[in-house]
């Protein structure tokens, strides 16, 4: 193995289920070392089955996973140099904090003293110094969490897989353990494959990410690569809120039923986020549009507008503060984008 050699290789993995069922169609991506690896998509798209070919819980029916060079063809999950961390977690409720934590270490034999050590590192890098004599029932959702993790490095996987671990956690504790989590993995240097189906998680953690859709990946990149430059209309829809528009390429318009586009080349859609729409009055942008506002949401940091052009079809602009005369329901409005504003998309 070289530098170069990717910790963990899907080569067009598919999985049919003895059932019929297709778990997934064709998968291939790699993984470097100590990045942070999201696979998003709705329910159904493939994701866990994914991670199980990967873990080895799941032979896959064609194709080959590479963990660190090696084929792990045949290999069962438990000599494989990955662990798993799931949403349910399954804590050894009858052992204390470190003795779920040495777990793994005594398992592989490891002297006493070095236990001790990887038990006192892990403590301290999921931040639960001092909590080693706890039972799991004495701590809260978030604290088992980490000490799942703590016990999944502690057998210090090639690759950490991590199925919606926080899944199972509320709002405000899922966005503390988002950063903690990210905390742990740049801190640990391990390399990690975390499946969720939420965006936010995928965008704000992820060095890098695939989007997948029906047992495929639609896009793999960076995290704004994929927000701001969707490829397909499904990564566009499915990655925020966007206002998209389908039709017929004329020249450098997109004449799409209800509305002409001004676009930068020719597709089969455009794919504008509400962000880049501006309302108004006189507004000096390439595509402009008489309509009606049909309703004014507020959302805090932001209000978002409908406006109903005259021909039916429903713009969406997003702002993040009023801009002039406060916009009322019933009002008419302009509203409109520059043509950069719009992706162009071909699929
Ligand atoms: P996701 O994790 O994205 O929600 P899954 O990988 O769990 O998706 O499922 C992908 C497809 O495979 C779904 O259609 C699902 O019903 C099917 N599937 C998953 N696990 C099994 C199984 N053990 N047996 C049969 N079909 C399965």
């Amino acid at each position: 193995m070289n530098s170069s050699t990717p910790d963990a290789e899907l080569r067009g993995v598919r999985k049919v289920y003895d059932n019929g069922a297709r778990g997934v169609e064709q998968v291939d991506f790699t993984v470097t070392k100590g990045e942070f690896f999201s696979m998003l998509g709705p329910s159904g798209c493939g994701k866990s089955t994914t991670l199980r070919v990967l873990a080895g819980l799941e032979e896959p029916t064609s194709g080959e996973v590479l963990i660190r060079g090696e084929s792990m063809r045949g290999r069962p999950s438990h000599r494989r140099p990955t662990n798993m961390v799931f949403q349910r977690l399954a804590l050894f409720p009858h052992l204390t904090v470190a003795d779920n934590i040495a777990f793994g270490p005594r398992l592989q034999r490891k002297p006493g003293k070095r236990v001790g050590e990887i038990v006192g590192s892990m403590l301290e890098l999921v931040g639960l110094a001092g909590f080693g004599r706890r039972y799991p029932a004495q701590l809260s959702g978030g604290q088992q969490q980490r000490v799942a993790i703590a016990r999944a490095l502690a057998n210090e996987p090639a690759v950490l897989l991590l199925d919606e671990p926080l899944g199972a956690l509320d709002l405000r504790l899922r966005v503390q353990m988002q950063q903690a989590l990210k905390r742990i993995q740049h801190d640990s240097g391990t390399t990690f494959v975390y499946v969720t189906h939420d965006q936010v998680e995928a965008l704000t953690m992820s060095d890098r990410m695939a989007v997948m859709n029906e047992g495929r990946i639609e896009q793999i990149g960076l995290p704004a690569e994929l927000y701001r430059s969707p490829a397909t209309t499904f990564t566009a829809t499915f990655l925020g809120d966007t206002n998209l528009f389908e039709g017929d390429s004329r020249g450098d318009l997109l004449e799409s039923p209800g509305i002409s586009i001004k676009v930068a080349g020719g597709g089969r859609a455009v794919s504008v986020r509400p962000e880049h729409v501006a309302i108004g009055k006189d507004l000096t942008c390439a595509n402009r549009y008489h309509g009606r506002l049909e309703d004014v949401i507020f959302q805090g940091a932001s209000t978002r507008y409908h406006v109903r052009l005259t021909s039916g079809v429903l713009v969406i602009s997003e702002r993040r503060e009023e801009t002039g005369s406060p916009l009322a329901v019933g009002d008419d409005v302009e509203t409109g984008w520059d043509v950069d504003a719009g992706v162009v998309l071909n699929q």
